[in-house]
């Protein structure tokens, strides 16, 4: 829906966009049964998370998140002014609780399902950290169109979490540069005063509103992954490696050869991977798209083909 949108593009250049996206957070507020003011959109979820910290973070204060995630918080917090403190996951990549908690942050971040491992945290500990922090808590929910649980229906109940989405994974639009954060009412008008206006293009919030009402795709391409994650899961058993469980659009496993040796080999046979491999806690780890069947064939059949070759 969003390549027809684009295709039949008819748009009056001179004109401004809608100043804050209006036409795009009243859809994603009939999305979600929320208000137009529950929801803060912008150029990619990365910008939302800039603004999340320029909006609540001082010159100095701690900013927390777990190990292993998503490498580009810490960048963002150092870039606003405050000091990133990272706290490790436990052995099954869950949420360490009190170990969050115990520097009394004023803002703490955490991807749900958390990239690179592919696990969502389980509630009852996010719940814990909203009861028991002052601070702000972000859940970045980038990969939350696979997973089972959300916390964007508890906005209202929590006045200190933020909810962000990105249009550029399950929606498949990376390319537009869409994200959202989802928020209670004081919240998001702090963090909508201190976003910058126009951020977001008016091509990419008029495709961005006809992706959110074709929630057909969203359906069909949440399906197929949950049709080939156990597909994959069991091919990469098969030959050696260790996965981890995953609620997402990737699996993390453990290679039976050299991490870099498996990750450079691949891309001369032209598949891309990730390398997690030199990491600590995800020691020769990778991480794989989970593509159409026919592309986790090949990936598979290639895999073969480098631990042949070692
Ligand atoms: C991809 C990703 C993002 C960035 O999304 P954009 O909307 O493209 O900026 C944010 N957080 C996580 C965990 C991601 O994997």
């Amino acid at each position: 829906a969003a390549a027809a949108a684009l295709k039949d593009l008819e748009l009056d250049l001179n004109g401004y966009p809608n100043t804050y996206s209006d036409g795009l957070r009243d859809a994603l507020a009939e999305l979600y049964d929320l208000e137009r003011d529950n929801f803060i959109v912008g150029s990619g979820s990365d910008e939302l998370l800039d603004v999340s910290f320029k909006t609540f973070t001082e010159w100095g204060d701690s900013c927390v998140s777990p190990v292993p995630s998503y490498s580009l918080y810490n960048y963002f917090i150092e870039l606003n002014g405050g000091k990133s403190i990272n706290v490790d996951l436990d052995e099954d990549f869950q949420l360490d609780v009190d170990a969050m908690l115990a520097p009394k942050a004023k803002v703490m971040i955490m991807p749900s399902p958390n990239n690179p491992t592919g696990n969502t945290f389980r509630s009852k500990d996010i719940e814990e950290i909203l009861e028991r922090t002052e601070g702000i808590v972000i859940v970045d929910e980038a990969y939350g169109e696979y997973a089972k649980e959300s916390m964007i229906s508890r906005v209202n109940e929590f006045d200190n979490l933020i909810v962000l989405r990105t249009f550029s994974k399950a929606y498949a639009m990376a390319a537009m540069r869409v994200g959202y954060a989802v928020a209670g009412k004081s919240v998001a008008d702090m963090m909508t005063c201190v976003k910058i206006p126009y951020s977001l293009n008016a091509i990419s919030e008029l495709t961005a509103i006809a992706a959110v009402k074709d929630q057909d795709f969203i359906k069909r391409s949440v399906s197929m992954v949950n049709e080939q994650r156990p597909y994959l899961d069991a091919g990469l058993r098969k030959l050696g490696f260790e996965t981890y469980h995953s609620d997402s659009n990737f699996i993390m496993a453990r290679s039976p050869v050299d991490h870099a040796v498996l990750v450079s080999k691949l891309k001369e046979k032209g598949v891309m991977i990730r390398d997690f491999g030199s990491k600590r806690r995800t020691e020769n780890c990778v991480r794989t798209t989970i593509g159409t069947k026919e592309l986790n064939d090949i990936l598979l059949e290639k895999i073969a083909e480098v631990i042949d070759e070692c």
